[in-house]
Order: structure tokens, then C-alpha cells, then sequence
């Protein structure tokens, strides 16, 4: 705790330089420039940033691919790979305070979540895909006079471009595996998020080969994002971000036959039947919707709840939404903090606005708190929309804050044909305590992943994507290795 405290403080005080990490060194842009960084909680500057060019990401690559092409990383054995990645997880453990109060500070999430969650979880990352690729099998083909087997060889240099919603704990799921599969990187974090991502290229440097992990700061379109997308010299690319930015990067990629994983947006359904364990359901809900202030791609943004249950619940949600304690993002005791930056919330707000145009009913929130301690900060108080038409924009649209539209089902039918009427599909949960009726329903929406009874479960050997508009690849476990490696078939006369 006292660590904690003193993590805090600093991040408080200090003005912030956030410059690239290539081969190793911490360094400016080619041209010197920098953009601005704020503080959702003061909507002060606090930061200076690197602002990334096309030159400085073809620095970046150029030390991955020097590292790739004549360092030890792709040749080390699975074992040295893997103790050096736990050895960066290690490190990760022990900056775990300044890391969460960074992320804090930076992009508004409650420290709480960022010291329980997203920095332990980062750690696991490397962790778990450490040991994965020293333990996994590979196929082998008996065949008659001959011999097949499989190999899976490190690519080359793959691009990682991360969204500011989970900065350090995304990072860490694109960069984990493709390191551990043996190819080199070169990540480029959000604009609004440059903390976390700096700190683990750091962290990086000092305990894995020169030029191994490489962080370019900037923008997207015709800047850093861009460049990596288009840069030759790069032969994959994970992306998680915006549905249209994915639809961007395929175009930019084409001439480049870029190997693409992309995690895009989600409007996921969140369907309660009148069977299910309403506490259970009524806490699922308000988890699944309100941390990380709504700005999460699972989010269970859309709630479908069974008529009969459907006012008892809505006032056992509303009274549990308007208990969330809202506050400064490093403070303990806060679970709502502000949004990641003031144009993000008017983006938000703009939605509740296009909520009443189109007659929906605001069940609670839909406006800024009260407290005049949190009125310079990006603050929105948990909002539940209900009477909104099926056509609503807030209904079909992501609209990455704490806004839940919620709607009556009458049965089983009606309930799927609603959670399916999206673009999106990338996630879905499901309340009810008929075992049956789990599975069937389960079956039957067009997602890649479903809860049944709990929220935001996730067992990194499973395969994670989106269906539909969501994502286009799976990755965890097996299916990571498979997009981060080649595979190679090898067929030997005996
Ligand atoms: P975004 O698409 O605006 O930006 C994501 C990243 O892409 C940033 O680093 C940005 O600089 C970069 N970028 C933007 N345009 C680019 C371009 N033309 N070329 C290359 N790079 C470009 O997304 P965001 O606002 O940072 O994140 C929120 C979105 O991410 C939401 O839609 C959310 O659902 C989605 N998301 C998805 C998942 C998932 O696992 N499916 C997880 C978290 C967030």
C-alpha cells in the first residue's frame, strides 16, 4: 500500500516525456515532434509525446528486423525464450504500482482495476505465453514409406497496433505471443494511452536482446499507425481497434500481403431470462456495462431481459448503477472514473442526445455528476436508456461509454433473433439457470465468445475473436501460434 501511495503521488506530479524505444534506446522523433498528453481527471497536459513519423517507424523496423535477421531471439531454444519472457514478467510484477498508477493517470481507469487486473494480468500474458510455446506439441504424419511432421517458425517482424481502452494489458497480449513464437516487434500504442506502452519498451530493453520489442508513439491515418501498416518489411500485422480503422488497415496492407489479426468493435447482447439468479445477474450486468467506465469492446452494451422479470430488474439495476461510487481514477475506493478524454465523452454524450430525439427513456444518469470536485475531469454518470426503437443509432452503434440500452423479450426466439440483429459479434452473455436452454441459446447467437452466468472469463488457451463485423482471425493458445508462425510441413522419404 505504501508503495502504491508513493506510485500515486509521483504520477501525479510529475510532467511525463514519453519518447519512442528503438533498439533498445529511449529516442525522440527524427523531426523533433511531439503532441500533447492529457489527464482525464484535471483535463491538464501532463505529458510530452513522441510523435512518430514514417522515418521513425522505419528505424523501428529496421532494429526488429536487424534483431530477427542476426540476433539470437528467432534461433534461441523454447526454453531460453521462455525464461527471459518470465523474466519480463517478473519485472512487470515489480513495477506493478508505477505501471497501474501510469495507466491510471493516463486513461481514467479506477486504480483498483488497473492494480488488481490489468497489470497482474499483462504479467500473466508473457507468463502464460512463455510456457505454451516450450510446451506445445507439434503434428506429426506417419505415412507409408514416408514421414510428415510440422514445424512452426518464427515469421519476421510483426506490427502491433493497440487501443487505449486496456493500453498495457492489450499491448501485452499481441506483443506476449509474438515474441514468444520467436519474431521481433514493433508496437505502436494508442495516441490517447503512450504510458504504459513506453514503460513496458523499457522494461523490455533491459532484459530481452537489442532491438527485440520496439515502441513507435503517434497517430494513425498518414502517420505512425499507417507507415507500420504499409511498411514492406513487416509480414504481420494484429490490430485491435475500431471496426472502420480495421476496414482501413486490409485496404493499406493489400499490396503488402500483410498477415492480418484484427479485433475490432462489439454491441454485445446481454440476454436475462426470467429463470436466472437475478443478483448474480443485476452485479453481471452492471460489471459487464460499467467497468472500465462502458469503455470496453465486450461490453454487454445491449440488455435483453425476459418481460416477465423485466421492471423488477430494471429497478434492482438502476438502484445498483446509481451506488457505483464515481471519483478520481487513483483513488481506492472509486469504481466509475472519468472517460479517456473530454472529446471522447462528448462523442458519448452525443449519443444520449440522439437517444432523446429518438424517445428513449433515461432510467438513471445520462449526465454529468454533481460533485464539483470531478467538474474539470471527462466524467459521465453511469446511464440506462430503455423505449428506444430497434433502428435507434444508440442501439445499433458502439458507443464505447457507460450507456446501456435495454429492451423486453417474450420468449426464447425473440430473444436470439434481437441479440443477432447487429453488425457486430464479437461477445454475448446469457442469465439463466436452465442448463439446456444455456447450451441451445449459447448455440445459436453469432459471436466468439459467450458467457453463460459470468462475465469477462477468459482461459488465454481458448480461441478469442470476433464473428461478424467484430474481427476477422481467432488468437490464444493454439490459435496464436498459428498466426504467429509460419507453418512448415516437412515430408522425409524413410
Ligand atoms: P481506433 O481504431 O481509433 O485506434 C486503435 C489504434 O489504431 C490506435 O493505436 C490508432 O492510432 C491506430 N490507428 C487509427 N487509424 C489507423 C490507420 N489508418 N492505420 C493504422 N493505425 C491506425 O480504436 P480506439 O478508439 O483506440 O479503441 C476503441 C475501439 O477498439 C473500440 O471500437 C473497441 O471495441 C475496440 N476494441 C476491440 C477489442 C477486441 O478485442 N475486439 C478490444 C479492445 C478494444
Amino acid at each position: 500500500q505504501t508503495t502504491t501511495a508513493a506510485a500515486v503521488r509521483d504520477a501525479q506530479e510529475a510532467h511525463v516525456t514519453f519518447e519512442h524505444v528503438i533498439g533498445g534506446a529511449s529516442v525522440a522523433s527524427a523531426d523533433g515532434a511531439v503532441f500533447e498528453t492529457a489527464d482525464p481527471h484535471t483535463g491538464a497536459v501532463y505529458g510530452t509525446v513522441a510523435r512518430g513519423g514514417e522515418e521513425d517507424v522505419a528505424r523501428a523496423v529496421a532494429a526488429a528486423r536487424s534483431a530477427f535477421d542476426d540476433g539470437p531471439w528467432p534461433r534461441l531454444s523454447t526454453r531460453e525464450r521462455r525464461l527471459l519472457l518470465n523474466r519480463l514478467a517478473d519485472r512487470i510484477e515489480q513495477e506493478g504500482d508505477a505501471l497501474a498508477a501510469a495507466e491510471s493517470r493516463d486513461m481514467g481507469k479506477p486504480i483498483s482495476e488497473s492494480r488488481g487486473h490489468d497489470v497482474p494480468r499483462a504479467a500473466y500474458n508473457f507468463r502464460f505465453f512463455a510456457d505454451f510455446q516450450d510446451h506445445a506439441a507439434s503434428e506429426s504424419f506417419p505415412m507409408s514409406g514416408f514421414h510428415s511432421y510440422a514445424r512452426h517458425e518464427p515469421v519476421g517482424v510483426a506490427g502491433a497496433i493497440s487501443p487505449w481502452n486496456f493500453p498495457l494489458m492489450l499491448a501485452s497480449w499481441k506483443v506476449a505471443p509474438a515474441l514468444a513464437f520467436g519474431n521481433t516487434v514493433v508496437l505502436k500504442p494508442a495516441e490517447q494511452s503512450p504510458a504504459t506502452a513506453t514503460m513496458l519498451g523499457r522494461i523490455a530493453a533491459e532484459v530481452l536482446p537489442e532491438g527485440v520489442l520496439n515502441v513507435v508513439h503517434g497517430f494513425g491515418p498518414g502517420e505512425a499507425g499507417e507507415a507500420l501498416v504499409r511498411h514492406p518489411d513487416v509480414q504481420l500485422l494484429t490490430f485491435t481497434g475500431e471496426t472502420t480503422t480495421g476496414q482501413a488497415i486490409m485496404q493499406t496492407a493489400a499490396p503488402t500481403l500483410k498477415r492480418l489479426s484484427l479485433e475490432l468493435g462489439g454491441k454485445s447482447p446481454n440476454l436475462v431470462f426470467a429463470d436466472a439468479d437475478l443478483d448474480a445477474a443485476v452485479a453481471g450486468t452492471i460489471r459487464g456495462i460499467f467497468s472500465n467506465q462502458g469503455e470496453v469492446c465486450l461490453a454487454g452494451s445491449r440488455l435483453l431481459v425476459e418481460r416477465a422479470v423485466y421492471d423488477e430488474f430494471l429497478a434492482r439495476l438502476v438502484a445498483a448503477a446509481e451506488r457505483l461510487p464515481i471519483g478520481p481514477p487513483l483513488e481506492e475506493t472509486t469504481k466509475v472514473g472519468p472517460l479517456v478524454s473530454h472529446e471522447h465523452r462528448e462523442r458519448v454524450e452525443g449519443y444520449v442526445a440522439i437517444a432523446a430525439e429518438d424517445g428513449g427513456r433515461v432510467l438513471t444518469g445520462g449526465s454529468r455528476p454533481d460533485d464539483p470536485a470531478l467538474a474539470a475531469g471527462a466524467y459521465l454518470r453511469p446511464t440506462v436508456i430503455a423505449d428506444l426503437p430497434r433502428g435507434s443509432r444508440c442501439v445499433r452503434e458502439e458507443i464505447f461509454g457507460p450507456v446501456l440500452v435495454v429492451a423486453p423479450f417474450d420468449d426464447e426466439a425473440e430473444a436470439i433473433r434481437v441479440a443477432n440483429d447487429t453488425p457486430y459479434g464479437l461477445a454475448a452473455m446469457l442469465w439463466t439457470q436452465d442448463l439446456r436452454r444455456a447450451h441451445r441459446v449459447g448455440a445459436a447467437l453469432d459471436v466468439g465468445t459467450v458467457w453463460v452466468n459470468c462475465f469477462f472469463v477468459r482461459d488465454l488457451r481458448a480461441p478469442f475473436g470476433g464473428a461478424k463485423g467484430s474481427g476477422m482471425g481467432r488468437e490464444g493458445g493454439y490459435y496464436s501460434r498459428e498466426f504467429f508462425t509460419e507453418a512448415k510441413t516437412i515430408t522425409m522419404a524413410l
